[in-house]
């Protein structure tokens, strides 16, 4: 352990407690990577948080310390957020699990950081309430990492983003000052703060403290399943249903390949021969559900086959299928990459055309699993580590797909974030003036760089540096650290 955190150490376990503390190499080892294990760096330190009190003393040991510092929730990320700092400190926020409070009446649920996302849909169920953005991961993810990525899920086409979901949030500035960011009201005068944090992938602070706005539980939900010859009719459908007025609460879609791994890995029994499935839940008042409900079955005349749910057994396993796509690609390759990527939703049958042939010319497959309805992809590219050159033909080809969706309008990123993993897609998409801009936000919040430094951006820029190109002689930490290059 090198000096510096030695003593930094000492002075958590006076001020939090030894056995919130962790320094052994082997035990720090647990927290090596995220959910995108292709990056591992072991922390020098990992600060077991119990409560804000905690984080607070923590960030305000860094900071006087100058020790940079990354928040981590489940650790579910696929794009290297929550990996480590090699002479920082990892804040673990998952013992902070406490449900403070469901409002019905305010329509509010206020948790703490380390709230698993289903667990708070559970706590308002029985107040006719639910909490609507569902990441496929939504058993083991945190609330404090869906702040921090804005995370979607299946239902957010219908009822929004995280962003749209978070009204407060208590939060330790990168000083160790905690504060509080909007309120249990919507819309705050003055700047919107909160709106800056949500999505902030852990660069402006760390949140130990979440208001939430809980929807009410729809009279009716219905849900059909459509099986297509081609992904064209499946993608032509999705477009015809929402030019059509509906807003389905979800509208997702399987290619051949992703259908293929999914019958594996648990057995959902989609029609056979299927190009491409749409899985279709509509939910509202009975009426308009059903008045809705018949439109869409209009719109997918294409379909060679239409199943209808008969009851919440049937939605499931509809769902099943999808919400293992993928862990389900397993079954069929050694290796992948979970690709995330933004089109417009009109664009969707030719982006998977050239998808198709980005495919073909690199020689490695794609499996399509996707968010139809509102155009964020998910390609997983499959690969086989152990054959010579395939995992950097299989690189290759992810990044090509993130050229394909700027090329259409769209985004390097939906919903996983940027993390360490697109750091390098960052100028592809925005100009250097664009990058500055978010650099100052950045450095309003963090004056010395020490939050979750290296992702994000591209260069790990010190706050009040000339802008242009880097002229400093010294080494930023994320830089000596071999996670980020000054260019
Ligand atoms: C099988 C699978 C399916 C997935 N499906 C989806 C999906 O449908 N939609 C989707 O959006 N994502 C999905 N994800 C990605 C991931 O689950 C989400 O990004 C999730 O929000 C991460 O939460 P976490 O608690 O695991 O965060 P972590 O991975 O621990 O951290 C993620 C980021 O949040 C920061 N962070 C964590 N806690 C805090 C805090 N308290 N304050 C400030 N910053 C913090 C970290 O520094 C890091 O930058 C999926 C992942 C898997 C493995």
């Amino acid at each position: 352990m090198v000096a510096g955190i030695d003593a930094l150490a000492g002075r958590l376990r006076d001020a939090i407690g030894a056995e919130r503390v962790i320094t052994d190499r082997q035990e720090l080892r647990t927290y090596e990577c995220d959910g995108l294990a292709r990056f591992k760096v072991v922390p020098a330190l990992v600060v077991l948080a119990g409560s804000a009190a905690d984080v607070a003393a923590t960030v305000q040991a860094c900071a006087d310390a100058r020790v940079p510092f990354v928040a981590r929730g489940s650790g579910t990320g696929l794009s290297g957020g929550a990996l480590p700092h090699a002479d920082g400190v990892l804040i673990v926020t998952s013992q902070m699990r406490r449900i403070v409070e469901i409002a019905p009446s305010d329509e509010r649920a206020v948790v703490e950081p380390g709230v698993i996302n289903l667990h708070v849909t559970r706590a308002a169920a029985p107040h006719g309430y639910f909490y609507a953005p569902d990441p496929s991961s939504q058993q083991i993810c945190s609330i404090g990492g869906n702040v921090a990525e804005n995370s979607g899920g299946a239902h957010c086409l219908k009822y929004g983003f995280t962003t749209n979901h978070v009204v407060g949030a208590h939060v330790v500035t990168p000083d160790g000052e905690l504060v509080q960011l909007g309120g249990r009201a919507p819309d705050a005068p003055g700047y919107d703060l909160l709106g800056a944090f949500v999505g902030s992938e852990g660069t402006l602070g760390i949140t130990t403290e979440v208001t939430l706005r809980l929807v009410r539980l729809p009279e009716t939900v219905r849900t059909l399943l459509a099986a297509f010859e081609t992904i064209d009719q499946a993608g032509a459908a999705t477009s015809a249903i929402i030019g059509a007025g509906v807003v389905p609460a979800a509208v997702e879609m399987m290619d051949a390949l992703a259908i293929e791994a999914a019958e594996a890995a648990v057995s959902c029994g989609y029609p056979a021969g299927a190009g491409a499935v749409l899985i279709v839940d509509l939910d509202g008042p009975d009426a308009e559900v059903e008045a809705q409900f018949a439109q869409v079955l209009t719109l997918c005349a294409e379909a060679f086959e239409i199943r209808i749910a008969a009851g919440d057994a049937e939605r499931a396993l509809f769902w099943k299928g999808r919400k293992s796509a993928f862990a389900a690609v397993g079954r069929i390759s050694p290796d992948y990459i979970v690709q995330d990527g933004v089109i417009p939703r009109t664009a969707l049958p030719e982006v998977l055309h050239r998808i198709g042939e980005v495919s073909r010319a690199h020689g490695v497959r794609v499996a399509n699993v996707f968010h139809a309805g509102d155009g964020n992809l998910h390609p997983l590219v499959l690969f086989d580590d152990g054959v010579a050159g395939e995992a950097e033909r299989a690189e290759t080809a992810s990044g090509a797909i993130l050229d394909l969706c700027i090329e259409y309008g769209g985004s390097i990123t939906g919903e996983h974030g940027v993390g360490m993993d697109k750091t390098k897609h960052m100028p592809r998409m925005f100009t250097d003036d664009d990058l500055e801009t978010m650099q100052l936000v950045r450095c309003a919040f963090d004056p010395h760089s020490l939050a979750n430094p290296g992702k994000v951006f591209p260069t790990p820029r010190l706050c009040g540096e000339v802008p242009g190109r880097h002229r400093g002689a010294d080494q930023h930490p994320s830089q000596e650290a071999g996670l980020a290059e000054i260019f």
